[in-house]
């Protein structure tokens, strides 16, 4: 049995019309999914009852199990999610006045060792699948109300999503899909540390959501230290890749930029980002450090977060300063799941 959420479209109709179906009847199946939320086959008053029947023994339809949700201070929520094979994985839920961003994650923990980064530190226990990862969206808009829903989605939390590639694509697809989730393309954000091949095959999957790279530094050796795949794909030809990315008119790349005490912040460094990024339709989100108890790093005193992006700005970049959303609650990217492993 496999479950219903996060299957591919077009696996679910070879299915159904190897069952003798119209095609239409996946589609129909999809619309009570996903549009109405109907969670059992029986609900799905359109299928005869002999189709329904057949979909009960095929399929399952379930999400992942909210463990906890703590509120923070700034109106976030974090989410620890129990999987089935009592795996955790967090999302984090961040309203703001003109939308609701919803992170979610891709993997349990990660092998790609960034050593400012908590998650790395559980090394990586397995990929999420797809019904995972869409599952995490699914139960934090059913624990919502209408106005809260989430309008906003950022693959930005456990894990490296470039890194579960097919279960990656296969959420992405259900996410855009008229058939399925219908949610723009402009409001889903994908954010690799930079796996050069992935990001080159990502290039013909034809998804256009918004990529984001997380750079946090501007010289090799220091990207060798903080994010070990710099030593496998160095910054030059990370953007050698970036350079051709296919992006639609008017779309820009997003550069994410950890800054981290006296390793990436100085005058220096932003005049180094500007030179990299010249010719690359960018835009650029500053990030300070999130401490961590076991934290080897310390986040920037604000004067220089201003001093490097009033810099940028200078150079004509658009260069957000982003919060940390939901510091009370270990915000920091693995904390909490960590916290209750
Ligand atoms: S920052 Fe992202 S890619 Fe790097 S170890 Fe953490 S989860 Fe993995």
């Amino acid at each position: 049995m496999d479950n219903l959420i996060g299957c591919p479209e077009q696996k679910l109709n070879e299915i159904m019309v190897g069952w003798g179906e119209k095609p239409y009847r996946s589609h129909q199946v999809f619309n009570w999914v996903y549009h109405y939320g109907i969670r059992q086959f029986g609900d799905m008053t359109n299928l005869s009852k002999a189709l329904r029947k057949k979909l009960e023994e095929r399929f399952y339809i379930r999400l992942p199990r909210i463990v906890m949700s703590t509120p923070s201070r700034d109106g976030s929520i974090k989410y620890l999610f129990g999987l089935e094979d009592g795996q955790e994985v967090e999302a984090i839920w961040m309203p703001e006045t003109d939308r609701k961003t919803l992170c979610i994650s891709t993997q349990v923990g990660c092998r790609l060792a960034c050593s400012f980064c908590l998650t790395a530190s559980m090394g990586l226990k397995r990929h999420l699948t797809s019904a995972e990862i869409i599952g995490q969206y699914l139960a934090v808009n059913a624990d919502h109300t209408e106005e809260n829903r989430v309008s906003n989605i950022v693959f930005m939390g456990m894990g490296e999503p470039l890194d579960n590639y097919d279960a990656v694509c296969d959420a992405l697809r259900l996410m855009v899909s008229p058939e399925a989730l219908r949610i723009s393309t402009r409001k889903i954000t994908l954010s690799t540390s930079g796996l050069v091949d992935r990001i080159e095959r990502f290039k013909s999957e034809n998804l256009h959501v918004n990529l984001a790279i997380s750079l946090n530094a501007t010289d090799n050796p220091t990207r060798d230290q903080i994010m070990p795949i710099n030593r496998k794909y160095p910054i030059e030809v990370l953007l050698d890749c970036l350079r051709t990315y296919p992006l639609k008119p008017s779309r820009r790349l997003t550069f994410e930029y950890v800054m981290l005490k006296g390793i990436n912040d100085t005058d220096e460094d932003a005049r180094r980002l500007a030179k990299l990024l010249r010719n690359i339709p960018s835009k650029i989100n500053l990030i300070p450090f999130n401490a961590f108890d076991s934290a080897d790093y310390q986040p920037p005193a604000p004067q220089r977060v201003q001093a490097f992006q009033d810099y940028l700005i200078g150079k004509h970049y658009s260069v957000f300063v982003r919060k940390n959303r939901g510091t009370d609650i270990l915000g920091a990217c693995g904390q909490l799941a960590l916290q209750n492993s």
